[in-house]
């Protein structure tokens, strides 16, 4: 092997939907946005689809005709963006539904594809996406009369359960759809865990089924080897990596490992990063290079072939810790050198 190897485990990924799914006593959606979290859309949702989602979600309507390819008729597929000026060919060929944002986008589809499926987003107060209390109000009435299949929000802090935002976002979806006929959903990840009062019609999970924070029950989905392609001895005194920015201080070991930043691998997690060789702990030394990164294997008994940097002993939210971000940045950096396989679908 020339190439590190990323594993995607189909069955944690469905096992991570059953187990959210069992949280709610709802529907359970599936969010597929940015390819699968840079797992790969056609396996990751064939396999929840097998599993048993029947709604999934994408960023915009370019995703969701590959989605609509993979997945055939039937699925609802949303797209959060809602519907983009140049979007009507798309979503009338993918069928696809845009959940709309604003006036505008409303106009926008009446008149393009009058008829046509659609849901509503609405801002409870994150400020992203989304109609404000007053621009719903003001349209909320035609826009009912015309049976949107869902009216959703999203929570800005559902990773954080004390927080004061949780609740008021909540009371503000209350208070600008209290009812209504349509069907209503207000948590991703977060939101399931918050409970009930947080689940309405539909949930729509996404970090949760990769194996992320804040879904602390996941089982790991993605696994990613790294071959070595050389081990050296270095002396006390001698420096590894671009800038000498690390020195042995005693004799040690260094394998070289053919993976680096333009693999999604962060600069930045350097200096607090590890791999596992084995079960063994062993340390980044130096700096990420673009294709290449030193490891200090001094203390193993033989020399490693492949080294793990994503699996059972390291987890995406491990290496977003020592690269100061989140799991879903380590996902979605995930390299286009990678083999890819997938296990269990
Ligand atoms: C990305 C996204 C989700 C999924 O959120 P997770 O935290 O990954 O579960 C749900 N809803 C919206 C609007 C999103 O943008």
């Amino acid at each position: 092997m020339a190439v590190p190897l990323l594993t995607v485990d189909l069955s944690a990924l469905r096992q991570n939907w059953r187990a959210l799914a069992a949280l709610s006593e709802t529907e359970t959606a599936a969010v597929v946005k940015a390819d699968g979290y840079g797992l790969g859309v056609g396996p990751v949702a064939t396999a929840l689809a097998r599993e048993g989602a029947r709604r999934f979600f994408v960023a915009v309507a370019e995703e969701g005709v590959t989605l609509r390819k993979v997945l055939g008729a039937g699925p609802e597929i949303y797209v959060f963006s809602g519907h983009m000026d140049g979007d009507a060919d798309h979503i009338r060929a993918a069928t696809l539904t845009p959940m709309i944002n604003s006036i505008d986008q409303m106009l926008r589809h009446v008149e393009a594809l009058p008829g046509h499926p659609f849901g509503i987003q609405l801002d409870t107060g994150m400020n992203r996406l989304g109609m404000e209390p007053g621009e719903w109000a003001a349209l909320r009435d035609i826009a009912l009369a015309q049976n949107p299949t869902l009216v959703m929000s999203h929570l800005a802090c559902a990773d954080e359960p004390e927080h004061g935002m949780n609740a008021f976002q909540l009371q503000t979806f209350r208070d600008m759809t209290d009812g209504i006929d349509a069907p209503r959903g207000l948590a991703a990840t977060g939101g399931i865990l918050l409970g009930r009062n947080y689940h309405f019609d539909l949930t729509r999970p996404g970090i949760g089924l990769y194996g992320g924070r804040p879904f602390a029950d996941a089982a790991p989905v993605a696994h990613l080897d790294i071959p070595v392609i050389q081990v050296r001895d270095v002396a006390a005194g001698e420096s590894v990596g671009y800038g000498n920015s690390w020195v042995a201080r005693t004799p040690a070991r260094i394998a070289t490992i053919a993976a680096g930043y333009a693999d999604g691998i962060i600069r930045a997690m350097g200096p607090k990063a590890h791999v596992f060789a084995g079960d063994a702990r062993c340390k980044i030394v130096g700096r990420v290079s673009m294709d290449l990164i030193g490891v200090d294997v001094t203390h193993l008994d033989d020399q490693p072939e492949t080294v793990s940097l994503l699996g059972h002993h390291q987890g995406v939210d491990d290496l977003a810790d020592a690269a100061g971000t989140i799991g879903y940045e380590i996902l979605t950096s995930l390299g286009a050198r990678y083999a890819r396989r997938y296990s269990g679908g």
